[in-house]
């Protein structure tokens, strides 16, 4: 039998075959501390100009254009092209030195988040107040959507065909919008006794515009017509245009810092505009890579991924396709096939953080938390793993190493306890390809909330780790 060994030597085989979580924040020396908080900066400034997936992609087009992309429709040549999917949905390309059709380096983000879409005949009067009516966009608890400033951001296509950009909210010299709650003292019955799933209805989340009549009391409907009266007059909208527009309704205000530090970014849509944005920085820092670089922002991820600018769609095929092309490599289907069998995906999503306060719905040695790094999940999908991608032990090996090499801070996150709930992200969708996929993203605390916090640690790494993957063979 071995005998006991020393103190010293114990010590030293727990740090040899031990894994420990490592804090970001332990790791980074001050200059990387610093970078780590100017990145965020930039970050908070892409938030507050890409409320939505439209506004994302003309952000993302006019970072492409500046930094010399081309629209891979009219390209006949070069190394940096983008192509633009009905204003939803947006890919940009960095060539590499290997052939297009040996296979790709894919980060796939999404860029649009949880809201509350108007209706298709929304405006409409009740007790002498105007009002909008909404349908909500994606996995939201309604209650966290009331008595708060909400703005209005959107796009009207009119009778005549022109295009209407709408954004009411934002600036402070624009009024704001809100859905009132009851009263405490009459809510013991109709919410406080009920399931919360109950107590809140989505008919019940209704946007308040205005309370000014028009004409005088025989006038029909006046708080409705004064708001159509101020529409007309400000914009040219009849309520026949509303049908034709895309009008969403999200938190007004901007990103903040929280906390004394600063150290954690309070903000909507982190879900998944902080993937998007590590992605975006990663291509923009990139030279010639070995293999063809690819960033996919893509919409309708929060509804589950359908429509056709969704990750369902072929889009990204038919994009690729304009590669092999471009390049004058071999066309046509089975080229087009091997390339996306070949390429390498990180899903890049967020990751739902260990709640301090409901730390018993997540399984605390494989949660992700807020400042351990970017996070990787082998699987997600719910009640035995389904649905889920789950990616092979080869591709997470690959990624590990390649996080080591690079001094990437890393964790891995299984959101929550198995059999307490779960969720899916676009990565299946890449995998229908046969492509290699794994998740890969930020932890965030409230996540689906009008104000997620996201830390500034986690926030960089997610871009180191990015840049690493765009940077590997
Ligand atoms: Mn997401
Ligand atoms: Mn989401």
């Amino acid at each position: 039998m071995k005998s006991n060994p020393s103190k010293k030597k114990v010590e030293e085989l727990r740090n040899r075959l031990v894994r420990k979580p490592q804090l970001v924040w332990d790791v980074l020396g001050p200059g990387e501390k610093k970078k780590a908080f100017e990145f965020a900066e930039g970050y908070k400034a892409f938030l507050d100009s890409a409320k939505t997936e439209r506004e994302a992609v003309r952000l993302i087009e006019a970072f492409a254009k500046k930094k010399g992309f081309k629209d891979i429709t009219e390209a006949d040549g070069g190394r940096k092209f983008y192509k633009i999917n009905r204003n939803k949905n947006i890919v940009l390309a960095v060539v590499g030195k290997r052939p297009v059709i040996s296979g790709v380096n894919l980060i796939a983000s999404h860029v649009d988040s949880p809201r509350l879409d108007l209706k298709q005949n929304p405006l409409y009067e009740e007790v002498d107040l105007a009002f909008l009516k909404t349908h909500y966009y994606g996995g939201i608890k309604k209650y966290q959507w009331l008595t708060r400033p909400l703005a209005i951001h959107g796009i009207v296509i009119k009778k005549d065909g022109n295009h209407l950009d709408l954004q009411i909210g934002e600036s402070d010299h624009d009024p704001v919008f809100t859905i009132a709650d009851l009263l405490p003292h009459l809510s013991r019955k109709v919410q406080n006794e009920k399931k919360v799933s109950e107590a809140f209805e989505g008919e019940k989340l209704n946007v308040l515009v205005g309370s000014l009549p028009l004409g005088d009391d025989e006038t029909k409907e006046r708080f409705k017509l004064a708001v159509l009266e101020y529409l007309f007059d400000t914009y040219g909208i009849v309520e026949e245009d509303l049908i034709s527009s895309e009008i969403e309704i999200v938190p007004a205000g901007r990103a903040r810092d929280v906390g004394l530090d600063r150290s954690l970014v309070g903000a909507y849509g982190h879900d998944d505009r902080v993937c998007a944005y590590a992605t975006l920085e990663a291509v923009d820092k990139l030279k010639t890579p070995e293999t063809t670089a690819v960033a996919l922002f893509i919409d309708k991820e929060e509804i589950g991924s359908d429509g056709s600018t969704g990750a369902k769609s072929r889009f990204l095929e038919s994009f690729v396709a304009d590669l092999l092309e471009v390049t004058e490599e071999q066309a046509g289907e089975k080229a087009l096939r091997s390339c996306l069998m070949s390429s390498k995906a990180l899903s890049a999503d967020v990751n739902g953080a260990l709640d301090p306060d409901y730390q018993d719905v997540h399984e605390k040695r494989n949660a992700a938390r807020i400042g351990y790094g970017i996070c990787i999940s082998k699987f997600g999908g719910s009640g035995g793993k389904y649905g889920s991608n789950d990616a092979n032990a080869e591709y997470l090996a690959e990624i590990r190493q390649l996080f080591n090499e690079n001094s990437i801070v890393w964790q891995t996150g299984e959101l929550g306890k198995v059999d307490e709930g779960g969720g899916g992200t676009i990565a299946k969708f890449l995998a229908i390809y046969g492509m290699e996929v794994l998740d890969c993203g930020t932890p965030v605390l409230s996540m689906h909330s009008p104000f997620e916090i996201a830390g500034k640690a986690d926030i960089y790494m997610t871009y180191k780790g990015y840049s690493a993957f765009l940077n590997s063979r």
